[in-house]
């Protein structure tokens, strides 16, 4: 229950007590008064007749004794109510919010689908704040409560008060919308909705930031009960937040095909997870001579029984969402780990997922692999992208001490491509700059790509941080890059990813192993 609605139950029964006591007081007292004096004159006139004496006491005593069992009544209730507050509220009310709750907003649903029948249609919209589980855990419970009372007071606000708005639980909230206009019609409705949500909250003079994603489905005719509408409403916002949050999408047939789709691969990728089907590649990476091998970087390949090889961009994301990543980065650190130790003199980079960093224990699991396979700290260089340090950056600066106190190397992988600030360039514990392949494809664009190239190679220099570009893929980029005063450089030109087996015999490594053992 709110602390707000306690206090105002509270103040309101304070008043009701003190207002009722009072009262019988005003009227006590001076029957009181002047029985006393009807009694015992003590030496005045007697205001009061003697004959009226005996049913003023009476009076007195009575309004005495009323007063009295008032007040202590009214003290219980008032130890009731605040213990029951929330029953001084409309019944359907969310007390964080005061919009509706779980049960009133179904049965506002459940009056829009009897409006079918009438060919009443409506629109109904799923919102979920995008960052809200940062707030509460960086901030605290208290600073999330305020975020979603003002998100819920603005809501309101955007909507106007026709509109049914419901906080389903946590941050998820659902507004119906009775006549379901164009989509286009809703899509601004969703457009001024996330831009007010979007504003800075403040809280304890700190300024706070959330987004909303959106899904929505517009019925104007009966088409599935309850829970199938607002499965498929779901299924939009879903599609909505794998979108990249922050945006609105309509549901679509397609999706619900998706969704099977979806399940189907899961199961698929979890059993081949389990029985070992995640695959390592390796690609060459070699410094701006574009002679030595310096190091590989390790990429996971799913091998499928009959789709055969499928490539991360179609797994690593679901992966991601499903927690299987942590079981699969395991697998491949383990490996890359393995294979990197009977090859002296090379570095191995090894992609790691943000999903795994923010778990607490994946310092450990770091440690444990050197340890298990033998390879110097110095020699494993982890890839991470700027999303890490975006999403919690206090959290990720601790991750990233901790395991570049293993003497592990951090490079920054796809540099280029998110939002991260210089200032996190300089903070944060980065030994490698990886400018994204695009910055080196473009360059075959024109001039103004090789300056920014030129400027973010330079920048990296500036910090002190090795550079490295990846997707090299012809003669002319290698010459841009060198002399740029890129270090290391890695793509095509210079190999594709291949197995262990076909790396290890390209790169002549075999014999170095032998010369190792012998
Ligand atoms: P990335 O880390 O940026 O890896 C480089 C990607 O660029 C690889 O794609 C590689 O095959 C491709 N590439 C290399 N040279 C060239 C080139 O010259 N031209 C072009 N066009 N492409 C080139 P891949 O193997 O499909 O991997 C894609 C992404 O998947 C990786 O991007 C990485 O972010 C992720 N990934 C791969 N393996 C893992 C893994 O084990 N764990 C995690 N968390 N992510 C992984
Ligand atoms: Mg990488
Ligand atoms: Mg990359």
């Amino acid at each position: 229950m709110s602390a707000s609605i306690k206090r105002s139950a509270y103040s309101a029964l304070s008043r009701h007590v003190w207002a009722v006591g009072a009262a019988i007081v005003l009227i006590a007292v001076p029957v009181a008064a002047a029985t006393a004096l009807t009694w015992f004159p003590m030496g005045l006139a007697r205001p009061v007749d003697a004959a009226w004496a005996g049913p003023l006491l009476i009076s007195a005593l009575a309004a005495a004794a009323i007063a009295l069992g008032l007040l202590v009544r009214l003290r219980f209730a008032q130890a009731e109510v605040i213990q029951g507050a929330r029953f001084l509220l409309p019944v359907g009310i969310d007390d964080l919010t005061g919009l509706s709750n779980r049960a009133a907003f179904y049965r506002a649903f459940e009056r829009a689908l009897d409006g079918l029948a009438e060919r009443r249609s409506f629109t109904l919209m799923l919102l979920d704040l995008d960052y809200f589980k940062e707030i509460n855990d960086s901030h605290g419970h208290h600073a999330g409560d305020v975020v979603l009372a003002q998100v819920g007071r603005r809501l309101r606000q955007v909507c106007g008060p026709e509109p049914e708005i419901a906080r389903l639980g946590g941050d998820e909230f659902a507004i119906i919308i009775s006549s379901s206009s164009q989509a286009a019609h809703v899509l601004t409705a969703c457009a001024l909705i996330s831009a007010e949500i979007a504003k800075p909250i403040t809280v304890d003079g700190k300024n706070l930031n959330v987004g909303v994603s959106i899904g929505f489905l517009q019925v104007d005719r009966p088409s599935g009960d309850r829970d199938e509408l607002m499965r498929r409403t779901d299924r939009a916002l879903y599609a909505a937040k794998e979108r990249g949050r922050g945006c609105a999408i309509a549901f679509d047939v397609e999706m619900d095909k998706d969704v099977a789709q979806r399940r189907f691969f899961e199961r698929e990728l979890r059993g081949a997870v389990l029985t070992g089907e995640i695959d390592v590649h390796l690609q060459p990476i070699f410094a701006s001579d574009g002679e030595t091998l310096v190091g590989m970087e390790a990429l996971a390949r799913w091998n499928h029984s009959y789709r055969g090889a499928i490539m991360p961009g179609e797994f690593i994301r679901l992966a991601e969402e499903t927690g299987l990543i942590h079981q699969l980065g395991n697998m491949v650190l383990q490996r890359a780990c393995r294979v990197a130790a009977r090859w002296p003199g090379l570095f191995i980079s090894v992609n790691v997922s943000p999903v795994q960093m923010r778990r607490p224990d994946f310092r450990d699991v770091v440690m444990a692999v050197l340890a298990e396979t033998g390879l110097e700290p110095g020699r494993l260089v982890l890839e991470i992208t700027e999303s890490v340090m975006m999403d919690d950056p206090e959290k990720a600066l601790v991750a990233l001490r901790g395991i570049r106190d293993l003497g592990v190397q951090i490079a920054l992988d796809d540099f280029g491509t998110g939002f991260s600030s210089l200032s996190y360039l300089r903070k944060f514990p980065i030994d490698k700059l990886k400018v994204d392949r695009s910055f080196v494809l473009d360059l075959d664009k024109g001039v103004e790509a090789a300056t920014i190239l030129h400027c973010v190679i330079n920048l990296g220099r500036a910090l002190g941080l090795r550079v490295i570009a990846e997707g090299v893929e012809t003669a002319e980029h290698a010459r841009f890059l060198r002399a740029g005063g890129c270090h290391e450089m890695q793509g095509y030109l210079f190999g594709r990813p291949v197995s262990v087996a076909e790396f290890e015999a390209t790169h002549g490594l075999a014999a170095a192993r032998e010369r190792e053992v012998a």
